[in-house]
């Protein structure tokens, strides 16, 4: 299957996305992953994504639409895919449709996960990731088993430099301006699946499984 995961930083894009590859053997795409490994690997497009990713402003789309063509054209992804975090302008979901056009491929679903406001704040604020593995915590919500350290790999749990409450109102205000005209785009399409985000992990995840007919 080819699937979008769309909706506002803090969401639960990318840990409903841990779910759902492992459940249907697709690849994970997460275009935020992808930039902090080049940051941090100090790579030129590392350098070039920087201040965009530290403000929480958005990567310029020529950049960002290079890289998930590129990866988009990696073998594992003719099993299909799950894109998290991209796209996330127009611009990019026009790029998309061009690509997959060229692949001879469509798009299964868009899989819209809607939480309020003051929740998306409260979640990003508490947010932990492993610095080995990647894995996503919440201090409150998803709490690992002991103290700052990873249930699944035993590496240190970090805050994210974007996760600062200053840096969160711009990413929301940039995705209501940028990102948000996506919803009514694939509503257009016939493929958006409005999902309730602000139940619990489980329950959200039971809900995307119905939307995409799997009972699981
Ligand atoms: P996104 O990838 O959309 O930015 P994440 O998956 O990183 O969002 O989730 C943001 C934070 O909220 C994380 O700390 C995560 O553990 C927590 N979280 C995710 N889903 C839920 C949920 N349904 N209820 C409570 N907290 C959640
Ligand atoms: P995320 O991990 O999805 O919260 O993304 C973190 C940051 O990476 C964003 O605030 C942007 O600076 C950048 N980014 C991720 N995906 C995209 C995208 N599709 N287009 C532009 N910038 C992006």
């Amino acid at each position: 299957m080819r699937i979008i995961l769309l909706g506002p930083p803090g969401s639960g894009k990318g840990t409903q996305a841990e779910f759902i590859k492992k459940k249907l053997g697709i690849s994970h795409i997460s275009t935020g992953d992808m930039f902090r490994k080049a940051i941090e690997e100090g790579t030129e497009l590392g350098r070039k994504a920087k201040e965009y990713l530290d403000s929480g402003q958005l990567v310029p789309d020529e950049i960002t639409v290079g890289i998930v063509r590129e990866r988009l054209n990696e073998s594992d992804c003719e099993r299909g895919f799950l894109l998290d975090g991209f796209p996330r302008t127009v611009t990019q979901a026009e790029a998309l449709d061009e690509i997959l056009k060229e692949k001879g491929v469509e798009l299964d679903a868009v899989i819209n996960i809607n939480v309020s406001r003051e929740e998306l704040i409260k979640r990003l604020t508490g947010r932990r990731i492993c610095r080995n593995c990647g894995a996503t915590y919440h201090i409150i919500f998803n709490p690992p088993a002991v103290e700052n350290t990873c249930d699944k790999c035993g590496g240190e749990l970090y805050q994210r430099k974007d996760d600062t409450e200053e840096t969160i109102i711009n990413r929301l205000e940039v995705y209501k301006k940028q990102t948000e005209p996506l919803i009514q785009y694939y509503e257009n399409r016939g493929i958006l699946k409005n999902i309730d985000g602000g139940q619990s992990i489980d329950e959200v995840t039971r809900e995307i499984g119905i939307s995409l007919g799997r009972d699981w």
